[in-house]
C-alpha cells in the first residue's frame, strides 16, 4: 500500500485505541505496536502506481498534506502523527525516507521489512485512487 493508506490506518488505529482506553500513554504503546506489524499485513494488498511516477508523487503529496492538516487540527496531534509515522516506518526505513522512489540509483532499496514481494492482491489504478481518497477522507471524520 501507499503511504497515504498506511498513514491513515495508523492514525485510525491510534485514535481507536485512545477512544477505548482514554489513556494517552497506553495509546502510544499499544497503537504503535499494532501499526508496525499491520504495515507488513497491509502490504499483502499491492497498490498500483496511479498511472506513473509523477502522478503517484502528486497524489501522495496531496494526501500527505491533507492528512497532516487533519492531524494538526486534532487535540491529540502527536499521538495521531505517531500513528502515521509508525504505520509507515517499514517503508521509511526500506525506501530511505522515500528517496529510493525519487532517486532509485542513488538510494538503493533495502529489504529488512520487505524481504519478498508480499502482494497477494493487486489493485488497479482506479482501486488505488479510491483507497487513497477514502482513507484520506476518513481522517476528516475524527
Ligand atoms: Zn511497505
Amino acid at each position: 500500500m501507499h503511504a497515504s493508506v498506511h498513514g491513515a490506518i495508523g492514525v485510525l488505529v491510534n485514535q481507536t485505541v485512545f477512544s477505548i482506553t482514554k489513556d494517552i500513554g497506553v495509546s502510544y504503546v499499544v497503537g504503535n505496536s499494532i501499526n508496525v506489524p499491520l504495515h507488513i499485513v497491509l502490504d499483502l494488498i499491492g497498490e498500483n502506481n496511479y498511472g506513473g511516477k509523477k502522478a503517484m508523487i502528486m497524489a501522495e503529496v496531496f494526501c500527505f498534506i491533507l492528512s497532516m492538516y487533519c492531524i494538526y487540527n486534532d487535540h491529540n496531534s502527536l499521538l495521531l502523527f505517531s500513528g502515521w509515522f509508525f504505520s509507515n516506518l517499514p517503508d521509511i526505513i526500506d525506501k530511505k525516507m522515500y528517496f529510493s522512489i525519487l532517486f532509485p540509483d542513488r538510494f538503493k532499496y533495502t529489504y529488512y521489512f520487505h524481504w519478498r514481494n508480499q502482494a497477494k492482491i493487486n489493485l488497479t489504478n482506479t482501486q488505488t485512487y479510491l483507497l487513497a481518497v477514502i482513507f484520506s477522507l476518513l481522517i476528516f471524520t475524527l
